[in-house]
């Protein structure tokens, strides 16, 4: 593989609202605007942001979940937008998804091991034996007992519900697992093992993760880099380091100030005033973020910022830079 494992340029989603009924109210939110960004292999990409930012989405788009309105995806040097339904049946052994809510993504009907062996029994991976010593491996992968296999997801807690999410992913042998709020439907005290747990696994696996989440200390735990995403865009991209130390847009700095950090002389002023909720319909110009900015000015209202270098490695899209 010559590039990067994958690589979005230009990704862009919209979704109609209203039917046809409704024509005279239909209108277009654009969920993902021109989001571009690669990931290598065996790293860890952080895409944070608020609740209903694009993140998720963007996610989904990358694993053709849902379809691009427009940009290309590229996954191991092959374009996936332009793959035959076939190939991109083929090419999604090897991205994977750990879902939000643990139990909600497993089937109640479904014992663990049904569970885990799915993926090998569509993809056609081995006779009955040979899934079930998989089946064992991976629960033992994830730390779980084998003979968890036998058990319902009801019959299991939150963390164990997200190890099973996580030992089906695994199934297959992917190279991408696009890693969506993975704990934040557990609890606190939880959080922490299952996100050791991924790390781990990224390790002993090789595995390249794009991890989501809202939580931008989680965010700066697990990656090397991270996005940052405001109401559909890109606003901010660089190193773990560089986002902690030198934030330069002015919603990283804020989402900053709000994420508990563990030496208290670094945290900042909180800069982003507590507001109406962002629509990205009521900011058709300029840049999406003015509304809530303390040092938005004249441009910003007008002419919407690009990413652009503001030092290496790190872009970000703000007229201050
Ligand atoms: Fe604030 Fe203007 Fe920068 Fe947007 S472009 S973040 S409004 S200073």
């Amino acid at each position: 593989m010559a590039g990067p494992l994958l690589e979005v340029q230009g990704l862009v989603k919209r979704f109609d609202v209203g039917g046809a009924w409704l024509a005279r109210r239909r209108r277009v939110i654009q969920a993902v605007d021109d989001v571009s960004f690669s990931l290598e292999a065996g790293e860890t990409l952080g895409l944070v942001g608020e609740s209903g930012c694009g993140k998720s989405t963007t996610g989904r788009l990358i694993l053709r979940l849902l379809e691009p309105s427009a940009g290309h995806i590229r996954f191991e040097d092959r374009d996936l937008v332009a793959l035959s339904a076939h190939e991109l049946w083929a090419a999604r052994q090897r991205m994977q998804i750990v879902f939000q809510d643990p139990f909600g993504s497993l089937n109640p009907r479904m014992r663990v091991g049904g569970i885990i062996a799915e993926p090998l029994a569509i993809y056609r991976q081995g006779d009955a034996s040979g899934q079930r010593r998989r089946v064992a491996e991976l629960l033992e992968v994830v730390g779980l007992d084998p003979t968890f296999a036998q058990r319902y997801p009801h019959e299991l807690s939150g963390g164990q519900r997200q190890r099973i999410g996580i030992a089906a992913a695994l199934a297959l042998h992917p190279s991408l697992i696009v890693a969506d709020e993975p704990v934040s439907a557990l609890d606190v005290s939880i959080q922490a093992q299952v996100l050791n747990l991924l790390m781990d696994l990224r390790r002993r696996f090789s595995l390249t993760y794009l991890f989501i989440s809202h939580d931008l200390h989680v965010v700066l735990h697990m990656s090397d880099r991270v996005a940052v995403m405001y109401l559909g865009e890109l606003v901010e991209i660089g190193t773990r380091d560089v986002i902690h130390r030198e934030p330069k847009h002015p919603y990283t700095q804020g989402l900053l100030s709000a994420a508990p950090v563990a030496d208290p002389t670094l945290r900042r002023e909180r800069m982003i005033p507590k507001g109406e909720v962002a629509n990205p319909l009521s900011v058709p110009t300029g840049c999406r973020f003015h509304p809530r900015c303390p040092f938005a000015f004249d441009r910003c209202s007008v002419e919407r910022p690009i990413l652009r270098e503001v030092g290496t490695g790190h872009q970000a899209a703000c007229h201050l830079y």
